[in-house]
């Protein structure tokens, strides 16, 4: 579409995150079957629900507007989540976990883009309503990044830890020697 007025140009951001929340709701599930740790399954689910609140805070603002929010396809997050998907096909389970919290991050981040500039336009435009919609997801998807991050900080280790298992398996423990070097190094300088 050709968007003459920043109105349009609001209307054309919201059609976009619509298709991308959509695309989220479908791809989420196969995220959440291929999640081994319970933790992780849960979160996954939890923003799903989550995601279908926020698909239909996105069409009860285009109703107001007078527009249809199904009017474009966000290729961005396509792309963010065919790579999710094609690196969920390249990893070994000891690190599944790990990928799959880095493809939910790089989802999150993207939306978060996208809200922010939304609830902005909403604001300038005089939809104080809608900005506060749009602020609400904006602040459940910095949320679920935030949960994530927290998850990653023990399954990120896990994976860490089952890659010098096999490491030391097949090279006699020569790396695990030079990470403690390593961390002996980081401890000074931290001193
Ligand atoms: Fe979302
Ligand atoms: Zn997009
Ligand atoms: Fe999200």
């Amino acid at each position: 579409m050709t968007a003459n007025s920043l109105q349009e140009l609001y209307v054309e951001q919201l059609q976009d995150l619509y298709s991308a929340e959509q695309q989220i709701i479908k791809a989420f599930p196969k995220m959440i079957e291929a999640a081994q740790s319970d933790e992780l399954r849960s979160a996954l689910k939890e923003h799903l629900e989550v995601t279908r609140k926020q698909a239909s805070r996105i069409e009860t603002i285009c109703q107001e507007l007078g527009e249809d929010a199904q009017n474009e396809k966000c290729k961005g997050m396509e792309g963010v989540l065919k790579e999710g998907s094609d690196l969920l096909k390249e990893v070994s389970r000891e690190v599944r976990d790990a990928a799959i919290i880095a493809a939910a991050q790089r989802v999150e981040h993207y939306e978060m883009a996208g809200y922010g500039t939304a609830r902005t336009y909403a604001t300038l435009l005089g939809f104080p309503d809608a900005a506060s919609m749009l602020e609400q997801t904006l602040e459940e998807e910095k949320e679920a990044d935030q949960t994530l991050s927290e998850l990653a900080e023990e399954l990120n280790v896990e994976a860490l830890e089952a890659g010098e298992n096999s490491e030391q398996e097949s090279e006699q423990g020569s790396n695990r020697v030079k990470r403690s070097k390593k961390s002996v190094a980081r401890g000074k300088r931290a001193a």
